[in-house]
């Protein structure tokens, strides 16, 4: 299976065997914020969203796109139900 994806960041169209929402010139961008995230998740598990980026400084819309795209996936889904504008 080969997913058509358009990435996030530079909204460039482009395939793969995983669906995902960022291209490879844009994913060491990503990988940083990413490796915070999932640090901080280990040390606690049950944090949500909006919880994470106040910690982060991160924007909470980033951290639910990397929910989204699974990469989060024992992260405490509560803040997801953010209204898609
Ligand atoms: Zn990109």
């Amino acid at each position: 299976m080969i997913y058509t994806n358009v990435c996030k960041h530079c909204h460039k169209v482009f395939r793969s065997k995983i669906r995902t929402l960022c291209c490879n010139d844009c994913r060491s961008e990503d990988d940083d914020r990413l490796d915070d995230i999932v640090q901080y998740l280990k040390l606690y598990p049950n944090s949500n969203a909006l919880q994470i980026s106040e910690e982060l400084n991160i924007h909470p819309y980033v951290i639910l796109k990397y929910m989204e795209e699974g990469w989060l996936g024992e992260a405490n889904g509560e803040f997801s139900q953010l209204p898609d504008d």
